[in-house]
């Protein structure tokens, strides 16, 4: 394999979650890591040393400095502060956003000119700072958006209707956050919409709203019982960046930049675009109902209005 280069910043939990996915899934040769807490990063390339053996190829995990960053192909960003039991992703933007200048810089600097993936909440606030920052190309950055609310309704569909997750297209939009909209009406299960379902007594309209406020929930349910969550998210920033380096063109959730979709601009929000080695490469646009264009425009307005709090 060629040489592929990822540099992780921010080694907490969900931060090593995500490495741990993609050195099990073999997505690079080399992995470096960084982060203020250096016994955090030691201790993380000792334990994740000893998982190189049993993975499915040879990989480096070092420790990194934003030097390292200069050739790398992906960065992946988990640094921040996350929210506490009870608080919302918004409630941290203001020191996440300080955080996530202060790296943008430092990437910068580094003469960087790969591809940027941004987790640490709230994510597409951050996307849209971090951008602005290094001036980055903006297909180049991405925010994890709704990729793991996605992951989230396809998985409680698959629970609902007996039919593998795999076999499901399903998407989550918007704010990763309390604004979400599921996208029940562009929802196909091996081709069929959920009408057909419907029609056939396995599924109800109803099932609507339990299911988005299930998946909703889920985030504070998962932090409510163990403080944080990280596998979720770990394993989907893994397929976005197996997807960057195999240049596969599939079509995947992500936080983007929207130029003109959906009758907005100037704004990182959850939407399935084309995911290759450009990064972003065709944002696609779904057909909403008129029930599902107007939650999406409210939750362009919170996420326009956080912006707009923090004076960007
Ligand atoms: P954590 O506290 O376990 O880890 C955060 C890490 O960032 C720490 O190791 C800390 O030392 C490091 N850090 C802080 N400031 C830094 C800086 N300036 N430079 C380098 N490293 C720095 O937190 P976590 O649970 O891993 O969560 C990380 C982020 O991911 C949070 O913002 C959280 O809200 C977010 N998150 C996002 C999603 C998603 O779907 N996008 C899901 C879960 C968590």
């Amino acid at each position: 394999m060629k040489p592929r280069k990822v540099i992780l910043i921010g080694t907490g939990l969900v931060g090593v979650s995500f490495l741990y996915a993609a050195m099990n899934r073999a997505i690079a040769t080399s992995y470096g890591i960084i982060d203020i807490n250096e016994k955090a990063v030691n201790g993380n390339v000792m334990d994740l040393e000893d998982a190189i053996y049993p993975s499915l190829q040879p990989c480096n995990v070092f420790k990194a400095t934003y030097e390292d960053c200069k050739d790398a192909d992906i960065i992946v960003i988990a640094a921040g502060v996350p929210q506490k039991s009870g608080e919302s992703r918004l409630d941290k933007v203001v020191q996440n956003a300080k955080i996530i200048e202060d790296i943008g810089i430092q990437i910068k600097n580094s003469g960087f000119n790969g591809i940027t993936i941004i987790i640490s909440n709230p994510v597409d606030i951050l996307a849209f700072v971090y951008q602005k920052v290094t001036g980055f190309e903006k297909n180049k950055v991405i925010s994890s958006g709704t990729s793991l609310d996605t992951s989230r309704l396809v998985v409680e569909l698959s629970k609902c209707l007996g039919v593998a997750p795999q076999s499901i297209e399903s998407f989550v939009i918007g704010e990763h956050g309390d604004s979400s909209v599921s996208v029940f009406s562009a929802t196909r299960i091996g081709g069929l919409p959920l009408k057909y379902f419907e029609d056939r007594g396995m599924f109800s309209k109803e099932q609507y709203d339990t299911i988005h406020e299930i998946i909703q929930k889920k985030g504070y349910d998962i932090v409510k019982c163990k403080g944080y969550t990280s596998f979720g998210i770990g394993a989907c920033v893994a397929s976005i960046c197996e997807a960057i380096f195999n240049d596969s063109k599939k079509v995947m959730v992500v936080g983007a930049p929207l130029d003109g979709q959906y009758g907005v601009k100037d704004i990182y929000i959850g939407t399935p675009c084309i995911i290759g080695a450009g990064g972003i490469e065709q944002i696609v646009e779904l057909e909403l109902n008129s029930k599902e264009k107007i939650k999406f425009q409210q939750s362009v307005s919170v996420l326009k209005d956080v912006i707009k709090s923090i004076n960007y």
